[in-house]
């Protein structure tokens, strides 16, 4: 079993939607586990309209939650599971839910660490049902897995900590008897849930981190990160544009390269892979 990770430009769109679909299509044969982050952009839409929101720009705020509604409709048209009502109205429902959070907030005049994770999860939890949706449409006998469901963290709103014994015992639930009954669960990356249900995050570009607790969790053959560059490059190709692919990279080479800033992997995802 191995786990495809597919960042934010991997499904920005559907076009890179059904690429993404594809690729998982064509992994069949290693028995992958998928995790996705929002739609390219959206974390960052969602957490200005939590700003604009705690400021009293409750209009901006809700101009910016009908932006992100159109788009992942659009996606979901052209992507051809427009027919699949279950995803729609489930859809329909976590933007009318953002909606109302939207209004909480400009009521309050403040964001609280846990309400802003409320809102920036909605990303993730918008995109794996759509993801979900666009590989059965392939003949992917994929399911959505509410990554809350596994991802047990702690109540550090907005850094999170995985809590890797009950990580393991919900993937032994909710992840492997669907894997082993021939199915690709499909989880949202980045977000989690404390012991009391409650939405959290694991900090901005969790979704790695995501990826690597549950290919540990799981003991999986590989956790494969999928993203807009061919690897981990000698440096940063949008501050240095002819840097190099490097080929092989060991494990402490990777986490340092991570946690001195290279943002192609989360700092913490070496660790548990
Ligand atoms: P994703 O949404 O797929 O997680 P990110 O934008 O978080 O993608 O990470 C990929 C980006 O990381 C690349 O587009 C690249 O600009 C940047 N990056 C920074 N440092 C490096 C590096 N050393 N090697 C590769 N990419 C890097
Ligand atoms: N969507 C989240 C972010 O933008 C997590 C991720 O993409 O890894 O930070
Ligand atoms: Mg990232």
């Amino acid at each position: 079993m191995i786990v495809c990770k597919f960042g934010g430009t991997s499904v920005g769109d559907a076009v890179a939607i059904a690429r993404t679909a594809d690729i998982v299509r064509a992994r069949l044969a290693r028995t992958p586990v998928v995790v996705t982050s929002a739609l390219a952009g959206t974390t960052n839409r969602l957490i200005e309209i939590a700003s604009h929101s705690a400021r009293g720009q409750l209009i901006v705020a809700l101009s910016i939650v009908e932006e992100l509604r159109t788009r992942h409709l659009e996606a979901i048209d052209a992507l051809g599971v427009g027919d699949d009502v279950e995803l729609v109205s489930d859809t329909g429902a976590m933007f009318d839910e953002l909606a109302h959070l939207a209004e909480a907030l400009s009521v309050l005049g403040d964001a609280t660490p846990r309400s802003q994770d409320a809102v920036a999860a909605m990303g993730e939890r918008l995109a794996a049902p759509i993801v979900a949706a666009a590989l059965a449409r392939i003949g992917v006998p994929a399911t959505f897995v509410d990554a809350r469901r596994v991802m047990a963290t702690t109540a550090d709103f907005g850094k999170a900590e995985p809590r890797p014994d009950e990580i393991a015992i919900a993937c032994r639930t909710q992840v492997l008897p669907l894997v082993r009954a021939g199915r690709v669960p499909v989880l949202g990356g980045f977000i989690g849930a404390t012991a009391d249900g409650v939405t959290t995050t694991l900090g901005r570009g969790g979704s790695d981190y995501s990826a690597s607790l549950l290919g540990a969790a799981m003991d999986a053959e590989a956790i494969e990160i999928w993203t807009d560059v061919d690897g981990m490059l000698t440096a940063d190709p949008r501050v240095v544009p002819d840097a190099l692919l490097i080929e092989h990279i060991r494990f402490d080479e990777a986490a340092e390269l991570a946690s001195f800033g290279a943002k192609v992997l989360h700092p913490n995802t070496i660790a548990p892979a």
